[in-house]
């Protein structure tokens, strides 16, 4: 070998799961290798996921807002245009200042960065083929937290030009007079969005009958398909697509009603495919360890993150549950605590889900799809931002909070916000959510006057009481 070293831990993978992780352990005594193969760290969320993309919604968001709302505010801009090559330097120095500041992290902490791709040879061994030739790492722990890949669509091959996955569509070169996009979950949406602000004709084709992806509230789901409409994206929903191909510097999508039936092909300069990821273990050496995966290609572990092979465990995208970075960020901390003997307790009713759409989507706990299905007695408290002080005056009335909470118990099941803030505002009610609170211990709370979180109090209130203050 090039190199041997020695730890407590090797964490395979410095995404939001694998470098928190790896600090975390450090902070508690234990010596810490990370292992990352990428160039540049934070794994899919920081390079090709939740940064770029939000730097992207949030800067067409302000160029749609000059463009469409200024002017009725009194605010005048003139010869309003932007630079789309400008947009996405921009993007690229957001993407690297957080990239940076891990390798920083990682330093004051005292973190070892092996670069490379790391294998398991035995339990307690990992090899790193990098630029160095092959380092070893005897360990006593270790963590897999090695992420997920796009789903690829049978028989398609991305040219990240034309035929675009969501890291193409974070890297265009110009903005696509028409795009198709496939899949209207949350990659859809949002990537959908930034494309439509800018001046795509925007189709997004799904094959279910409503959007959003799983997990998000039906009533939430219809307002969302009106507001985005309203803002001038397309939805061809019921629908499957049957092929894509690239024809006379065109993309053709053949589509086909989902129940069967009447056939069609579309037409667009950029198809953007978002129909899923899936977990990545490709190169990892499972199968030296003895570790099978299970039937969606995930790392099955028990509640502490123990795959079947004692010593070695697994965290975020690669395993059960959500994929979300702050879900993947919380299991890395709490599997490092369990094997420090710490207690380990991960509440997976209690995991944000945003859409950083305009408004935005925010949601935890149970939809009423969930509770109806599991037969469980609810009351609802709804509250529109219409009757909202601070939504009103800042001309931001589209969505309303709604709060599920148990009938009898008056404890909150699920809180589902579409609005203004959505992303943010949500926090508060996961606060509560984890802490077991009722929707009444929510509606005493003092809250800051005029904000759109009084919003989520009063739909508390309107659950608990039956009667909000202001509607
Ligand atoms: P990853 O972030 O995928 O990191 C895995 C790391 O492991 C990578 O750096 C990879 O190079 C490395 N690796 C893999 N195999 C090896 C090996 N053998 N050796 C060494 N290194 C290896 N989530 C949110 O919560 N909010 C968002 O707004 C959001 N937006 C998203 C937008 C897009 C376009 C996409 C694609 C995803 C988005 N996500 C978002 C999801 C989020 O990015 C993931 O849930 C999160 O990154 C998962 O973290 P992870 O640590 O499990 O894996
Ligand atoms: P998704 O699961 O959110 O949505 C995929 C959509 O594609 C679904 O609505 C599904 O019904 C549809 N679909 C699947 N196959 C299809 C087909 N053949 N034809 C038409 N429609 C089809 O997946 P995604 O949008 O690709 O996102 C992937 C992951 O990344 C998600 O798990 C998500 O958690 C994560 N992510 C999160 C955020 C965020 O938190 N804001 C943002 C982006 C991505």
């Amino acid at each position: 070998y090039a190199t041997t070293h020695d730890a407590d831990l090797v964490v395979i993978g410095a995404g939001p799961g694998g470098y928190v992780a790896a600090i975390k352990a450090a902070q508690l005594g234990m010596k810490v290798v990370s292992v990352e193969k990428d160039e540049s760290l934070g794994g899919t969320c920081l390079n090709v996921g939740c940064i770029p993309s939000k730097a992207l919604l949030h800067n067409s968001h302000l160029y749609h807002m000059a463009k469409h709302d200024f002017e009725h505010r009194g605010i005048k801009v003139g010869n309003l245009s932007y630079d789309f090559k400008g947009m996405m330097d921009y993007k690229v120095k957001a993407v690297k200042a957080l990239t940076g500041g891990i390798g920083m992290l990682f330093q004051k902490n005292k973190v070892k960065l092996v670069r490379g791709e790391g294998t398991l040879v035995a339990p307690n061994k990992v090899e790193v083929k990098g630029e160095k030739g092959v380092e070893v790492v005897n360990t006593k722990n270790i963590i897999l937290a090695t992420g997920s890949e796009v789903t690829p669509f049978p028989g398609v091959t991305f040219d990240e030009q034309q035929i675009i996955s969501s890291t193409g569509a974070l890297s265009l070169s110009s903005v696509p007079k028409r795009m198709l996009v496939i899949g209207a979950g949350v990659i859809g949406l949002e990537l959908g969005s930034v494309y439509q602000r800018l001046g795509s004709d925007v189709t997004a084709i799904e094959f279910l009958g409503s959007i959003g992806g799983l997990g998000i509230d039906g009533e939430v789901a219809k307002t969302l398909q009106k507001i985005l409409t309203k803002q001038g994206l397309k939805f061809k929903l019921n629908t499957k697509v049957m092929g894509i191909k690239k024809e006379g510097g065109v993309v053709k999508v053949e589509v086909e009603a989902a129940k069967g039936g009447s056939k069609e092909t579309m037409e667009c300069d950029v198809v953007l495919l978002s129909i899923g990821r899936r977990p990545y273990t490709k190169g990892l050496g499972l199968d030296k360890v003895g570790i099978a995966l299970d039937d969606k290609g995930r790392v099955p572990v028990n509640n502490k993150f123990q795959t079947t092979v004692p010593g070695i465990y697994a965290i975020g995208d690669i395993i059960h549950g959500p994929m979300l970075a702050h879900k993947a960020e919380d299991e890395g901390i709490v599997c490092v605590e369990g094997i420090k003997g710490m207690p380990v307790h991960f509440n997976y009713d209690a995991i944000p889900s945003v859409i950083y759409t305009s408004p935005e989507v925010g949601w935890v706990g149970k939809s009423e799809e969930d509770l109806k299905k599991e037969g469980k007695a609810y009351k609802v408290g709804k509250f529109p931002f219409l009757a909202n002080s601070r939504a009103k005056t800042n001309g931001e009335t589209d969505g309303f909070v709604k709060v599920l909470s148990d009938k009898t118990t008056d404890v909150i099941l699920g809180t589902h916000i579409i609005g203004p803030g959505g992303g943010e505002l949500i926090n508060e009610a996961v606060l509560a959510q984890e802490y077991g609170a009722a929707a009444e211990d929510v509606a005493r709370v003092c809250h800051a006057h005029p904000t759109c979180a009084e919003a989520l109090r009063e739909a508390n209130l309107a659950a608990y009481s039956g009667k909000p203050i202001n509607f």
